[in-house]
């Protein structure tokens, strides 16, 4: 029980699958085909069925997947793209990479995503796009979103980096806007051994523009599209994830389970707010969230006690750089001040939400 409880453990996941993980590798190594071969094209066909899209396109990271998808939509220098206060700085640096500006709104205080009922406020006759993000594994309302983006006539880009499997209505993200980004980064629920990232949609030309600006923009015949960038997945990567997307339910369903034990060990202590999960919506639980009023000293105890936490994000995009001045949006700063990430990760110890919910008892 005095063991460390760290906050993820890669190398644990990878010791569960290490010897599928090297034979995979190996067969890329012998293979002579690094880039555009046949695991690549393997694992997109199984992640765009997987996701339930027609189409998935790898790219180099989730940050140029979202860039890439909204530039394939057309967007640009004098749009405007609706963002969650409460994201990775990330989604709103894939909008300003394609000359757009990212326009912020407050999230719903229960699941911490995109509040549909604060974007009509903030649309402008600029707003070409809504770009929702299922932060921690949780689905944002796309029920709502995708209404008031078909009468305002808006693309939507879903934000699924976090939410590898996550379910809304019975539809996998990814499968449910217009189009979808997925990062690919080692401790996301589907992690590469490096960068990596994709674009899931339906819309099969959007597709193409996709591949064709993660290549420099190309048009054949040596002409090159403005916009163009060097962004695609190695064979070695592909071949990663092809073994990783085998065990994705199964490593999704242990953090579902992990995610009851926390909340049955923590129900008796009225200070940790817990998630909340609106009808109809499957999370994944990249990262379980409470909410507790003594955040700080709730991390200092459960580090004496040997376990490690985590606070996403230390700053929302509007309090840094360049966004700063952006805002105010209070749900989501008020959420920020109180946001405790507690270990989440499939091979961690199914007895660690009972340590942790002991620890907080004593931590005031
Ligand atoms: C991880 C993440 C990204 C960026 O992905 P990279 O692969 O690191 O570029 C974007 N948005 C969200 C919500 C993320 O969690």
């Amino acid at each position: 029980m005095s063991d460390r409880v760290p906050f993820v453990d890669l190398r644990a996941a990878e010791s569960e699958l290490a010897e599928t993980l090297e034979s995979a590798v190996l067969g890329v190594v012998r293979s002579g085909r690094y880039l555009f071969g046949p695991e690549v094209e393997a694992f997109e066909d199984e992640f765009a069925r997987y996701c339930g899209a027609s189409r998935c396109v790898t790219v180099g990271s989730g940050l140029s997947a979202l860039e890439l998808a909204l530039r394939a939509a057309g967007i640009g220098r004098g749009d405007e793209v609706i963002v969650p206060a409460y994201t990775f700085v990330a989604t709103w640096m894939a909008v300003s990479k394609t000359g757009a500006r990212p326009v912020g709104v407050d999230v719903r205080e229960s699941t911490y995503n995109l509040d549909p009922e604060l974007v009509e406020a903030a649309l402008t006759p600029r707003t070409a796009a809504i770009l929702p993000v299922h932060l921690r594994g949780e689905p944002a309302d796309m029920g709502r979103i995708g209404e008031i983006a078909g009468s305002h006539g808006l693309f939507v880009l879903e934000d699924a980096s976090q939410a590898h499997g996550a379910r809304h209505g019975g539809d996998r993200v990814g499968g449910i806007g217009d189009a979808a980004a997925f990062s690919f980064y080692p401790s996301k629920n589907l992690g590469a051994m490096g960068d990596g990232g994709a674009v899931t949609t339906g819309d099969a030309a959007l597709a193409e523009r996709v591949r064709a600006l993660g290549s420099y923009g190309s048009r054949g015949a040596g002409e090159y599209a403005e916009g163009g960038s060097n962004s695609r997945l190695a064979e070695l990567q592909a071949a990663v994830l092809r073994v990783k997307l085998g065990v994705l339910d199964e490593w999704n369903a242990r953090r579902v389970r992990l995610a009851s034990a926390y909340r049955e060990a923590l129900g008796g202590d009225d200070e940790a707010e817990l998630p909340d999960v609106e009808s109809g919506s499957e999370p994944v639980w990249h990262l379980f969230v409470i909410g507790h009023p003594h955040r700080d000293a709730c991390r200092e105890a459960l580090r004496e006690g040997g376990v490690e936490t985590g606070v996403h994000y230390a700053a929302l995009p509007h309090l840094t750089g360049p966004y700063r001045g952006a805002g105010p949006f209070p749900v989501a700063e008020r959420l920020a001040e109180r946001a405790l990430s507690l270990p989440m990760y499939p091979q961690l110890d199914p007895g660690a939400p009972t340590r942790v919910a002991s620890i907080l008892r004593g931590a005031r």
